[in-house]
């Protein structure tokens, strides 16, 4: 069966210490030590997803088209290096505005990524910044791994 490293995207693989919402592809800088982090998390046969919450969609301060273009340009800085995350989860919801059952701390997202790509959650983690993160994954029965934002993982990780 598949293992896989689901990880939350603002604060642990793009630097939001500048900009809370990154929706613009020249706001898309990646966090200290990212690559080097998950191509060897990668390389011990990990599948890598992100999985994240884009409450600034709901509230109309940004589009899914800039956050696919956020992606397109995080994915092409990661390929360089030989990282490729299979799957980006977006939850375009936030509760101010449209409640959904998506929205971390809910499961779903993971769930659902565990579904398709018949993943084994007794091997596989959830790298992320926030408390909700950490619920998210409790929730799927995935291990926690919290990091703190945007600082390089390394030492966080090294079970990994
Ligand atoms: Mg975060
Ligand atoms: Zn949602």
């Amino acid at each position: 069966m598949t293992k896989a490293v689901f990880i939350d995207r603002d604060g642990v693989v793009l630097n939001n210490a500048n900009h809370y919402y990154i929706f613009r592809i020249e706001d898309v800088e990646l966090v200290e030590g990212i690559v080097e982090n998950l191509k060897r998390i990668q390389d011990k046969g990990y599948k890598l997803f992100l999985v994240t919450n884009q409450g600034g969609i709901s509230k109309g301060l940004y589009t899914m088209d800039d956050v696919e273009k956020v992606h397109r340009k995080m994915q092409e800085l990661l390929a360089v290096h030989g990282v490729e995350i299979v799957e980006i989860a977006v939850c375009p919801h936030h509760d101010k505005v449209e409640k959904c059952l998506c929205r971390k701390p809910a499961p779903l997202m993971i769930e659902k990524l565990i579904a398709k790509y018949k993943i084994d959650i007794s091997q596989s983690y959830f790298i992320g910044d926030s408390e909700n993160d950490m619920l998210a994954a409790e929730r799927a029965w995935i291990r926690g791994i919290r990091i703190v934002a945007n600082q390089n993982m390394g030492a966080s990780v090294k079970e990994l």
